[in-house]
């Protein structure tokens, strides 16, 4: 067995260790692990203990996972109806989302995929996989499958090299891209053998997700150092997240951070209406005024789009702040500090 799958086994998942290293009601612990599963890596428990709060709040379960709210879905963005095979999501024609693997190294308790991420209607065999992969192979206008979960990574090396292989043999895939949150949660994961198993893999993406700056801690930076020295590139994505990222400065020290690294900050997601999320949600105001104080001051590679992914499995779109004042023969634009500038037309 390699180094990451003894950690990935010796992760915390019991509710009474759980209550005690963080002096919870273990009863509370219980009720929310009936409904939604339980996990921490080490290297997460160690972030949280060198004072990690923002850490803390994205992985320790709470109660209030189980207040119910009417607004919410427990699959907001209509994935299940936009499945043609299980565990194929196939909402944009040229783009699908292959879910590969059904559960995580830690479980981030604000998770979209709540709803079956880590439970029991997610076990994904790999007949799974290869009806998924042959429904790409009839499908011939999609160019681009990302790979997502669960986490990708929780795969072996092996299985991974399989399903790559696969993708390659079918022409009109042009570009592939693997979503894991392994760069935060299980560094180990990054290895040698998996950075050079996915550098001969191009065009393909790592798309992984940090959300605050002390996730780049210096086991993860060297987890995607390599990935970019091996040619691979990094893209990431970060949710807004209430009480743990929702301030500009936090951003922008995140994001500065990762442009530093070589990884571009791609997107910045509003949560979706997930049940069980609310206490993590923000109002679109929040993101658009953290967007509004980034562009300018940081570099416009590191300034990601704020999208929000709409209700009813409508797709995502960008949010921005509003730099078009009014338009036509004098069109009048928004400057980034708020002054008015006139740009003639014709
Ligand atoms: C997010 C998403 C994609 C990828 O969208 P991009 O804007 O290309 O990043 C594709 N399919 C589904 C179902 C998605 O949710
Ligand atoms: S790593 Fe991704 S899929 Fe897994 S729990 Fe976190 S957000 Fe959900």
């Amino acid at each position: 067995m390699d180094d990451w799958q003894q950690l990935h086994r010796h992760s915390l998942t019991d509710p009474h260790q759980l209550a005690e290293q963080f002096g919870l009601k273990e009863a509370d612990l219980v009720l929310v692990g009936a409904r939604y599963p339980l996990r921490i890596t080490t290297h997460i428990l160690q972030l949280i203990a060198n004072g990690g709060d923002p850490i803390a709040q994205q992985f320790i379960p709470s109660l209030r996972e189980l207040t119910t709210d009417s607004a919410l879905h427990s699959d907001p963005l209509n994935e299940e109806a936009l499945s043609p095979v299980p565990h194929l999501v196939h909402r944009y024609p040229q783009r699908v989302l292959l879910l590969v693997a059904g559960s995580c190294f830690s479980y981030c308790r604000f998770c979209t995929r709540k709803r079956k991420v880590g439970c029991q209607d997610m076990v994904i065999t790999f007949g799974d996989v290869i009806k998924g992969l042959e429904y790409i192979a009839q499908n011939s206008q999609v160019n681009e499958v990302i790979l997502s979960g669960g986490d990708p990574l929780t795969m072996s090396d092996a299985l991974l090299r399989d399903i790559l292989e696969r993708l390659r043999r079918i022409p009109h895939v042009e570009v592939v891209r693997i979503g894991s949150r392994a760069p935060v949660v299980l560094p180990e994961r990054i290895t040698p053998a998996l950075c050079d198993l996915l550098s001969s893999y191009q065009p393909l993406y790592f798309l992984t997700h940090f959300n605050h700056p002390a996730e780049l801690c210096p086991a993860s930076i060297e987890a995607c150092t390599s990935l970019v020295r091996a040619g691979v590139p990094v893209v990431n994505q970060t949710v807004l997240l209430r009480g743990i990222n929702d301030d500009a400065s936090i951003l922008h020290e995140l994001f500065h951070k990762l442009h530093c690294l070589c990884i571009r900050p791609y997107y910045l997601h509003q949560m979706d209406l997930t049940c069980g999320t609310s206490h993590f949600r923000t109002r679109l105001e929040t993101g658009i005024a953290i967007m509004d104080k980034l562009r300018g001051p940081l570099s416009g590679l590191a300034v990601p789009t704020f999208i929000v992914d709409l209700p009813g499995g409508h797709g995502k779109i960008p949010v921005t702040p509003a730099y078009v004042h009014s338009l036509g023969k004098q069109a009048k634009l928004r400057a980034a500090d708020g002054t008015l500038v006139d740009y003639p037309q014709d």
